[in-house]
């Protein structure tokens, strides 16, 4: 839980509760400058659930519809700065979810491919990307684990979601000098957060850090 400041009133203000979540990810490694900003500027409020809006600056996950969960923000700072996001790149991202992750990497990039298997999340998320006016985010319904085979090859591609193993469709869709980040192991477990670097002479892979997602799982939900 982040502490609130006191403005006098017994309350925090908006802006000092943005504030608290920056100094938390700043605690907790994010350094990145260009990736702190791209979070300052996406009011997450506008991607949690009206009953958890009180908590939408808390540096912490929360539920969202269909029995899924919008990252904490710390995890969506750590894995944004090590995808290493350039202006000029086009970014798959795989699990929409809330959409939030999504609009995050829209202002660090040229574009956002992003990928959800539950219709009404995939729906809700465009929606929201189109009130905020984020016109370089597309969203498809499907099993992001097949990719976007007809925007390929992807200069970086993001995985939201737990599998074992990073999907073989992706790491084909991932251009050479490429990036991937992805949680992996076994759903239900810690998995680890893993970077992985496509060069010419193969795979490079890093272990970043310790996470729990919920599972990346095959075909389409429609609610
Ligand atoms: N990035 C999201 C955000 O910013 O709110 C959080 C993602 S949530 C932890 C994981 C999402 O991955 C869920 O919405 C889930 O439905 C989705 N998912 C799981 N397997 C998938 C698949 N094969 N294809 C597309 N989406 C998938």
């Amino acid at each position: 839980m982040v502490q609130s400041f006191d403005n006098g009133n017994g309350a925090s203000t908006e802006a000092e509760r943005r504030m608290q979540l920056i100094f938390s990810l700043r605690r907790n490694g994010v350094t990145d400058t260009r990736v702190l900003n791209a979070i300052e500027q996406t009011p997450r409020e506008m991607f949690v659930e009206k009953l958890f809006l009180d908590a939408a600056m808390e540096d912490t996950a929360l539920p969202i519809s269909c029995g899924q969960t919008i990252s904490q923000p710390t995890v969506v700072g750590l894995m944004t700065q090590a995808l290493k996001v350039q202006p000029r790149h086009r970014v798959l991202e795989i699990g929409t979810g809330s959409g939030y992750q999504a609009a995050v990497l829209a202002r660090l990039c040229r574009r956002v491919y992003t990928i959800e298997r539950h219709e009404p999340l995939a729906k809700l998320a465009k929606q929201r990307f189109e009130k905020m006016g984020l016109h370089n985010v597309t969203t498809r319904l499907g099993d992001g684990a097949l990719g976007w085979p007809e925007q390929a090859p992807f200069d970086r591609i993001m995985i939201t979601a737990a599998a074992e193993d990073p999907p073989a469709k992706l790491m084909e869709q991932l251009a050479v000098g490429g990036i991937m980040v992805a949680p992996l192991g076994h759903a239900g477990d810690l998995q680890h957060l893993v970077k992985i670097t496509k060069t010419d002479e193969g795979l490079e892979y890093e272990e970043l850090t310790p996470v729990r997602f919920v599972p990346l799982l095959g075909g389409v939900a429609r609610e």
